[in-house]
């Protein structure tokens, strides 16, 4: 048997806790009683600087039941670094960890699906809705197009899937070695590898309360997700910069062609012929140092270059 902890970000959630450190007791003792996880395994409730009860809340669950634990941080850092410090700060007690939002739109029932394919030897698991339905038209096309943009830009995510995740131990201790600060643990975790699956479930409405991930964090979100992962928009601008010098020295053979045949006034040959060419070098130049800052960019991440698996001594 192994322990599982739970670990969820809450921000301004004194609405929903009551009901969710309700559900989770009741779903726990159930895991606990079929003896899939141990009776060492806890909820953990990470408070993003909330300016509501939410910590009182906390504290006072913790003082009821040891199931339930907290982590207080020391201001509101969003969604992805309190989850990131929840996990931090367990990976030396658990076995295997699910991240989850504390207003339960993530079927809690597909807890006993993870542990399971846990058990099978997946180190990461993750949770895929199946649909959409209860999205606004807004929201549902907006991820859409999210989705198809990462693609493009060649950062690989799991389709679907949010933050809703198991992690086993070692996959928990090879993400703390990215030292990256813009997070963006959905673009991360494939990038560890080992073995993984997905389970999908239906996600519903937010119970009480309001989303915290309005049009602008979430807008903020999108755009780190894709500069953090990605080099492209640099490199199309060195792209854009060859494209046209390359119109340039057309626009130098049209205008000297003009010149000889006597369609062109005086000056405007070396004017036009220069607006081109420099407009397409700087344009190239840019491109080539973005290439370079780009790499630098990469570097200071510090990533780790590989992550062993298996040590046989
Ligand atoms: N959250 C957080 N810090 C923030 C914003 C959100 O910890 O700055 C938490 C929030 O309490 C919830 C989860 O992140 O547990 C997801 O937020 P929400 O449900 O509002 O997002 P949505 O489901 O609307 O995308
Ligand atoms: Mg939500």
């Amino acid at each position: 048997m192994e322990t599982l902890y739970l670990v969820i970000p809450c921000y301004n959630e004194e609405l929903v806790l009551d009901e969710t450190s309700h559900r989770l007791q009741v779903k726990m003792g159930q895991l606990i009683d079929q003896k899939k996880i141990t009776k060492d395994s806890k909820v953990v409730f990470v408070n993003d600087g909330s300016k509501d009860k939410t910590w009182e809340k906390i504290v006072k669950l913790h003082e009821e039941n040891s199931l339930f634990a907290g982590i207080n941080l020391s201001r509101n850092r969003g969604h992805q670094n309190a989850l990131l410090a929840g996990l931090m700060t367990v990976k030396e007690d658990a076995d295997m960890v699910i991240s989850m939002d504390a207003d339960l739109q993530d079927d809690i029932d597909v807890i006993d699906q993870f542990v399971a394919e846990y058990y099978n030897g997946n180190d990461v698991v993750y949770g895929v809705r199946s649909s959409r339905k209860q999205d606004t038209f807004f929201k549902r096309n907006s991820a859409l197009a999210f989705y198809r943009l990462m693609e493009k830009m060649g950062v690989q995510v799991v389709y679907n899937h949010a933050d809703y995740r198991l992690l086993s131990k070692r996959a928990l201790q090879a993400l703390s070695e990215f030292k990256e600060v813009n997070l963006f643990l959905r673009g991360m975790v494939p990038l560890i590898g080992f073995s993984s699956t997905t389970v999908s479930y239906e996600r519903k409405e937010r119970f009480a309360g309001e989303s915290k991930y309005p049009l602008k964090k979430m807008l903020a979100f999108a755009f780190d997700g894709i500069t953090s992962f990605s080099i492209k928009p640099i490199r199309f601008f060195l792209f854009l910069g060859i494209f046209i010098f390359f119109c340039s020295i057309c626009m130098l053979i049209y205008a000297l062609v003009s010149y000889f045949r006597g369609n062109a006034i005086w000056g405007w040959t070396s004017v036009i012929t220069s607006i081109w060419a420099l407009g397409g070098l700087q344009l190239f130049a840019i491109g080539v140092i973005g290439e370079y800052i780009g790499k630098v960019y990469m570097e200071s991440k510090g990533r780790p270059r590989y992550i062993i698996e298996t040590y046989l001594k």
